[in-house]
Order: C-alpha cells, then sequence, then structure tokens
C-alpha cells in the first residue's frame, strides 16, 4: 500500500490534503471493481497520478457466466479473479477492500468502511464511480426470501444448492405432490440471465442427472419461465425473440409472456393462478447503487445518473458515473446495461482524465461502437445481434464460446473455462454439482 495511501485510511486533515494536491501527483479514486472500474483503472496505467481502486469485494466477477456457476458448470473461481492480481503490475494502482458509504463532493473525499479497522475517509482529484447496478423486486423486497437473484459468487452457489438440493428432497419425498412441487422450477424474467439459466436447468434435468436417481425421473422437470412483456429477449429483434421462445420449448421451458407474477412465497408463485414451486428464481430487476442519490445529480426513471456528454457530472466536472450506473442516451436511444458500454466507457474516462492531466487536448465526447449483443441458449444455440444483422444457431453459438473465453479476466480463468467446457461437451456432466452443507427442508 502506498504511502499516501496509509495516509488517506488513516484520516487526512484539511492542510494534509492541500498539501498533497500541491506537492504530489493527483488522486484518481475509482469505486467499484467490475467491468467499468477495472477498465478505466488500466487505462490509466501510464497516467502520473496515484490511482485507488476501491471493492466491497476482493474479486472482479465475470458476470456473463454466473449463470454457468449457478448451474454446476463452472466453479466461482473460474469466473473471477483477485482484483490485486489483476492490478499486480501497474505500479501507479493501490487496491483497497472496502464499502463505499459516502461521497462528499464538497470536501472531495469518499468514506470507505474497510473491514476490520472502519470508515476511513479517501479524499481525491478525481471520482470515478463505477458501482454497478443491484437485483430490484419492484418493491416486493420481501420476494428475495424465497427468490435469489444473481449477481455475486455467494448468490450463484446459493442458487446452484437450491436447484440440486430440489432433486434431492424430490427423491426422498413420499408426497406425490410435494414431489412435483421439488421438480417444478420457476424462473421470473426472460431476459438473457433468465433464459440462460432456464435452458441449462433444462440440460441438467435431462442430461446431466440422467440415471442419478432411483426413485425420480429429473426429465420430468417443469421449467416455468415467465415474463411480464408480450415477448422474451425484449432487448433483441422480435424474430431473435420468437425462435429462442421456440428453441426453448424445445428443451422443455414453458415460456409465459405478459404474465406478472403477484406474489412469491414458501410455496411457490401466484401468478394469475397459483403455481407450487420449491426453486423459484428471480432474474428480472434490477436498481443502482444508492451511491447516486449522493451526487446531487439528475437521474433517469430507472434511478441511474444521468451524465454528461464525456461522462461527467454536469455540475462536478472531476467527477465521472461509468458502467450500469450511468443513463447514457445515444442516437435517441438508451445504451444497454451490457460488459462492453461498461468497459468502453471505463476506457474512455481512464483516457479523459490521463489526457487532462498531461495538459493534452482532452477526447472527444464519448460514443458507444456496439459490437453487437448476444444470449445463448442450451448448447449448439445462441443468437446475435449487431444492427441489421440478426443470426441464430450454431454459428453465433460459437462466436459466444470464443468471445467469452477471450474476455475472461485471467489466463487461468481462460485455461480452466475451456477444459470444463469441453468436459461438459463431450459428456453432459458438469463438475461443480458438489453442495458443501446438506441442504434444509426450508431452504
Ligand atoms: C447474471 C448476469 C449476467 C449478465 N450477462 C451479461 C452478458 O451475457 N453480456 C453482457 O454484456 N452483460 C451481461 N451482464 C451485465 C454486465 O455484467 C454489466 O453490464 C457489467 O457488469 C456492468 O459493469 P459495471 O462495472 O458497471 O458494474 P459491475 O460489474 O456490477 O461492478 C460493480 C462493482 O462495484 C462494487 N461495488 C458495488 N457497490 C459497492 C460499494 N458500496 N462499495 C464498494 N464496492 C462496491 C461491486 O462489488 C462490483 O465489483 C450480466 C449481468 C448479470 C448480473
Amino acid at each position: 500500500m502506498s504511502e499516501t495511501l496509509y495516509k488517506a485510511e488513516l484520516g487526512e486533515t484539511a492542510s494534509d490534503i492541500k498539501a498533497r494536491r500541491l506537492h504530489q501527483p493527483r488522486r484518481i479514486v475509482i469505486i467499484g471493481g467490475g467491468f467499468a472500474g477495472v477498465a478505466a483503472a488500466r487505462a490509466l496505467r501510464r497516467c502520473n497520478a496515484e490511482v485507488i481502486l476501491i471493492d466491497r469485494r476482493n474479486h472482479h466477477i465475470f458476470q456473463p457466466l454466473l449463470y454457468q456457476v449457478a448451474t454446476a458448470i463452472l466453479a466461482p473461481s473460474e469466473v473471477a479473479a483477485p482484483i490485486r492480481q489483476l492490478a499486480r503490475r501497474q505500479k501507479n494502482l493501490s487496491v483497497m477492500l472496502a464499502e463505499v458509504t459516502g461521497v462528499d463532493l464538497r470536501s472531495r473525499s469518499v468514506d470507505a468502511d474497510c473491514p476490520g479497522v472502519g470508515v476511513r475517509k479517501v479524499s481525491f482529484d478525481y471520482l470515478v464511480i463505477a458501482l454497478g447496478v443491484q437485483p430490484s423486486y419492484f418493491g416486493h423486497d420481501e420476494f428475495a426470501k424465497y427468490a435469489p437473484s444473481l449477481k455475486t459468487l455467494t448468490d450463484a452457489e446459493a442458487i446452484r444448492a437450491k436447484i440440486l438440493g430440489a432433486y434431492e428432497f424430490a427423491e426422498s419425498a413420499e408426497d406425490p405432490s410435494e414431489r412435483a412441487r421439488r421438480m417444478t422450477f420457476v424462473l421470473v424474467g426472460a431476459g438473457p440471465t433468465g433464459v440462460e439459466l432456464a435452458a441449462s436447468i433444462a440440460h441438467i434435468a435431462t442430461i446431466t442427472l440422467r440415471a442419478n436417481f432411483r426413485r425420480i425421473d429429473p426429465a420430468k422437470t417443469s421449467i416455468l419461465l415467465f415474463e411480464g412483456a408480450p415477448r422474451i429477449l425484449p432487448s433483441f429483434a422480435e424474430s431473435l425473440s420468437k425462435k429462442v421462445a421456440k428453441r426453448l420449448e424445445k428443451l422443455g421451458v414453458k415460456v409465459v409472456t405478459g404474465a406478472k407474477v403477484e406474489r412469491v412465497d414458501e410455496q411457490g408463485v401466484v401468478a394469475g393462478k397459483r403455481i407450487e414451486s420449491a426453486t423459484v428464481l428471480w432474474t428480472a430487476g434490477v436498481a443502482p447503487s444508492p451511491i447516486v442519490k449522493m451526487l446531487g445529480i439528475q437521474t433517469d426513471r430507472a434511478g441511474r445518473a444521468c451524465v454528461g456528454p464525456f461522462l461527467d457530472h454536469p455540475n462536478d466536472s472531476p467527477i465521472f458515473v461509468i458502467g450500469d450506473l450511468a443513463a447514457v442516451t445515444q442516437d435517441g436511444r438508451a445504451l444497454p446495461g451490457v460488459a462492453q458500454v461498461a468497459i468502453q466507457q471505463g476506457r474512455y474516462v481512464g483516457r479523459l482524465i490521463s489526457a487532462e492531466i498531461k495538459g493534452r487536448k482532452t477526447p472527444r465526447p464519448f460514443r458507444y461502437f456496439d459490437k453487437g449483443n448476444m444470449a445463448v441458449v442450451g448448447k449448439h444455440f445462441a443468437v446475435l445481434e449487431r444492427g441489421s444483422i440478426r443470426l441464430s444457431g450454431f454459428m453465433p453459438w460459437l462466436v459466444w464460446v470464443l468471445i467469452h473465453v477471450m474476455f475472461l479476466p485471467q489466463l487461468q480463468n481462460r485455461l480452466r473455462v475451456q477444459t470444463q467446457w469441453l468436459w461438459t461437451y463431450f459428456t453432459g456432466q458438469r463438475s461443480s454439482r458438489i453442495i458443501a452443507e446438506a441442504p434444509r427442508g426450508d431452504e
């Protein structure tokens, strides 16, 4: 840890901060070590500045593959990397494990709650906010107890235990209706995550668990995918959404569109009628980090920060908001909350700050280059949309595989994921089926 960061952790006085600003390199604080934050930090590697990256977790998660942890294909360590390891070669970068609980624009500092130490003020000359979003139950937080969502490694492991545990309970259940309830999976929300999870559960039911049980037949699993909108994958073209729905039905997933889930409890869900299910998964909504409210910035309907053309705070230029947390409109359309947007915004802001510190001309306003949008639906089938290009089937699936391997954060992740995928591809088996603790009946 650099000496200045150590001092910051101890809490600087106003004169300390003034002296540091006069005599030391500028300090850039990045909060959030997801796609956007890590990209911003990397883009600052040649900048004569002290860069501090704060995250409440010690790891960066490759979220597009989280569903594979939840469905036992991959282990948590295969889709995540320690942030410190990613930062090890960048000498101007320090990593701080802390939860950011406040941002004080007047004193130019953030409150960072370090485990075992307490809250420390970390002052900044530039602040990059990349805290992402969190699951939202649309005002029904009570659903969370029964319907976990997928955002962290802990969530993925909990979902995996729930899915695999359901079959264990079904095997020992005497009552046929309880057995059916255990073997009914309900997913609420048919965006890419809901679709990917549903198809992967179908694969577990029909292939992975084949011949594993004696009293139940996992192939008789019932998988229901609910979507409130008139069609699934609303962010894709209608033609692709139809193809995916057809593919899901073929895999044994029942797709229910235009259906509002009104209630979730320990017995299942109510969506027009009651559906008995022991495993309800929430893949529906997201809400921005609460830190946005401390910025005094205008927000969009979803609560994301409406940033300026340079992704900056309109009234406070050394403050930037990027990634899922930022509401950016381009050519009349809101940019989606996807990894590519977050990475490009992170790179852009890193370069902009670097240019500003070097006294160079700052770049043009941010513009997103759309490389395309993809969703995978089990083995051998994916959809790809890029501008007017719309593809589905095996080729996009191959592209999906290659892109995801390429973008994993470290070489060891890439090698391990490739090995697991080859194993699953040829055997149908999944390597991460161990549940550390035997599931309890009420889970
Ligand atoms: C299950 C799932 C599947 C997805 N699949 C795809 C996909 O297939 N393709 C795609 O392009 N996109 C996908 N996405 C979306 C993509 O992951 C996001 O758009 C991207 O992660 C946004 O990057 P970000 O840096 O803004 O936020 P994140 O990557 O979410 O990073 C935010 C970081 O901030 C940290 N943080 C949050 N609050 C605090 C705090 N108070 N203090 C300290 N640290 C904090 C978090 O620990 C996290 O590391 C998926 C998302 C999920 C959840």
